[in-house]
């Protein structure tokens, strides 16, 4: 999961408040000052969540399409998602893009990729009388949210993906779509293990009805097992600059990394061990000695600010299906195109300035339009940077951006975990980021009888913080490890520790490798970011990695996308356009004097588009991708 960002000045008053209610609250709690950890329970824990109702059909095999499968408990959409002043800024832009008068300058585009930023770019320039035609390189739609079926049905995806009520855009795409009901809300709690005590959870709970920020006020005071009041109270000085300075003040920290931070304001390292790590390794799959300060801050400012910023939901199974589907329908209906399986291979310039002739497909097949619109990695468009325009600053910049290696794995056990919870779980293990029993969570995978759960091995690579490279591990090596982990989350109900000494076992397991995902947000990656808009007349840069005031995420995605389709839009208008021009170039980017050939992409499997692969294929292994999307 990588999630959130942006700036909100709205509460000057708040960090007085919130002071004041870290103090107060605890009394009310009856909360012991200086409260240190409580003793072992003895009794495995688990959140008092809602009773699981795991209903109608059951079926011991995840692999059909039977939409009348449901899963836990459903909650309502939040009430209040839509009434932040981010929702309103993203509906907002939705219906100036909505309301371009159909006597406007129509005009063609061609977007590289079909990811989510290049379906929201696409969705948008329909809605405002364009025609957009997608072209992506795979055969399936999503990139990093990419599924496939394998040789059984089974879903096999890219990533576990969480989606948040502070999506404000990602919220605002679902309902314009009329899909609303595809996303499962669950409880409003936060759930971590118990890093010392194995198979016991704690969570932050949020009541409901209570207005932000006291709900988290609450959520954190309430919960005693994680930090001391003292700790509680230590997080303040950090938290306060934040909440007064609001964005500008998120953005200067990202020359920090969060120790570095954490040092400046005395914070504890406790705190860092206790929400920080996991937070992190949720956020950016890193460890928080490598992460800039910026992502922590820019998720907690949005769940201290929007009262159901960080309530959490899944969607109800495939992304292809149940999301990107629907934007293709869209855009089809309103005259554009995706085209699947249609890698763009080069970019071709006109000779009398820098501005895009025309895109190559492999085969020599060239495609013009009136505007370019690049939704590709940023990994991947680097290699396709023509030579006149890597001598551009706007280009150079992004030889600092780098997509972080992640690995995602779904195991399928012989049985339901009883001890499973209906939502994420923060796992706060050395090798494992966030997971979920998805045969609990999600409707397409819902089982009464076994479980799917799907984890998030972060960080996976030495530069993250891996003990070593996992990503060239073998995939036995890789379900090992992360069952080793999964002991000490069900100890009672996986391996040694479980009845028969053996407990569940995982009868089927896939592992898929994401070497470049989000761009890695070390210390001062930010001032790296490129604007939407370009220094190229014709061409736009969309993507989670482009500026935009969330973090790289599926919210990054669509808003980033959505921020291109207004470029074109003010564009093809003749007016100012909105974001007031290309962001400046920090004076740090060393600049070639000469320009260098586009390297290419190399390769032709979803790694060489950022996207993920099963199979083994790291340095020295002499394995290869498997052939799939
Ligand atoms: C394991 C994992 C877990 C995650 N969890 C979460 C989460 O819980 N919450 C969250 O908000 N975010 C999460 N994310 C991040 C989220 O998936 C991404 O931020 C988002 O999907 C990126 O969308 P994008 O369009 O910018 O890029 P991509 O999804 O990478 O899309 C780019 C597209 O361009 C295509 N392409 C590339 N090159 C070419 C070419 N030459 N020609 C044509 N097409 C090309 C690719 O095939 C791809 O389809 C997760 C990511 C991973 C990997």
């Amino acid at each position: 999961m990588a999630v959130l960002a942006c700036p909100s000045r709205s509460v000057r008053s708040v960090p007085i408040l919130f002071s004041m209610m870290v103090v107060a609250s605890s009394f009310l709690l009856h909360e012991t000052p200086f409260y240190h950890r409580p003793p072992p329970q003895t009794k495995p824990t688990v959140p008092s969540s809602p009773t699981i109702l795991l209903s109608s059909t059951t079926s011991s095999n995840s692999n059909t399409n039977n939409r009348k499968r449901t899963s836990g408990q459903r909650y309502p959409t939040p009430p209040r998602i839509k009434k932040t002043a981010n929702f309103i800024e993203a509906a907002a832009l939705s219906s100036k893009l909505s309301s371009i008068p159909p006597t406007s300058p129509q005009k063609t585009i061609a977007i590289i990729g079909g990811g989510l930023s290049g379906l929201s770019c696409a969705k948008y320039l329909t809605d405002a009388g364009h025609t957009a035609t997608i072209y992506e390189a795979r055969s399936v739609l999503g990139g990093k949210v990419s599924a496939w079926q394998d040789a059984d049905g089974d879903w096999i995806e890219t990533g576990l993906h969480i989606f948040f009520g502070a999506y404000p855009n990602m919220m605002n795409l679902f309902e314009e779509l009329g899909i609303e009901d595809r996303l499962q809300w669950k409880a409003h709690r936060m759930t971590f293990a118990m890093a010392d005590l194995p198979g016991q959870f704690t969570s932050f709970d949020f009541p409901p009805g209570i207005p932000a920020p006291f709900n988290m006020a609450a959520a954190i005071l309430s919960n005693t097992e994680m930090l001391t009041l003292e700790e509680k109270i230590r997080m303040v000085p950090g938290l306060l600059p934040m909440l007064i300075e609001g964005q500008s003040f998120i953005d200067a920290q990202d020359e920090l990394s969060v120790e570095e931070f954490m040092d400046k304001y005395g914070m504890p390292r406790r705190i860092n061990e206790e929400i920080f790590i996991a937070m992190g390794k949720a956020l950016d799959f890193i460890d928080p000695d490598k992460l800039s300060m910026t992502v922590i801050l820019t998720a907690m400012n949005r769940f201290i600010n929007e009262a159901d910023g960080s309530q959490t939901a899944f969607i109800d199974g495939n992304q292809p299906d149940r999301l990107c589907a629907p934007i293709v329908e869209h855009v089809e209906k309103g005259g554009g195109k995706v085209v699947t399986s249609c890698p763009i291979s080069s970019i071709e310039l006109n000779e009398n300035d820098d501005s895009v002739r025309c895109l190559t497909l492999s085969d020599g097949t060239e495609i013009t339009a009136d505007y370019y619109v690049s939704a590709m990695p940023v990994d991947v468009l680097k290699r396709l940077i023509p030579k006149r325009w890597s001598t551009k600053p706007y280009f150079a910049q992004l030889s600092e951006l780098e997509g972080i290696p992640v690995i995602n794995l779904q195991l399928w056990f012989d049985r339901k975990l009883t001890s499973s919870i209906d939502g994420l779980c923060f796992s706060r293990s050395p090798l494992l980021s966030v997971y979920a029993d998805m045969s609990t969570c999600c409707d397409e995978y819902a089982s009464e009888t076994q479980s799917m759960v799907e984890l998030v091995f972060a960080p996976c690579t030495k530069e993250a913080g891996a003990d070593r490279n996992w990503i060239a591990a073998t995939d036995a090596e890789i379900v090992d490890a992360t069952i080793g982990e999964l002991e000490r989350l069900f100890p009672a109900e996986i391996g040694p520790g479980a009845p028969d000494g053996v407990g569940a076992q995982v009868v089927k397991s896939t592992v898929v490798r994401v070497p470049r995902s989000v761009y890695a947000t070390t210390p001062g990656r930010g001032k790296y970011r490129p604007s939407q808009e370009s220094p190229i007349s014709n061409f736009v840069t969309a993507g989670d990695f482009a500026t935009q005031k969330f973090l790289g995420s599926m919210e990054g995605a669509v808003l980033s996308g959505k921020l291109a389709a207004e470029v074109v839009c003010d564009w093809s208008m003749g007016v100012e356009t909105a974001g007031g021009g290309v962001k400046s170039v920090h004076e740090s980017v060393v600049v070639p004097e000469v320009g260098r050939e586009p390297r290419g992409v190399s390769g032709v499997g979803p790694i060489a588009y950022g996207g993920g692969a099963q199979g083994e294929f790291g340095r020295g292994k002499g394995g290869k991708e498997m052939e799939h999307p």
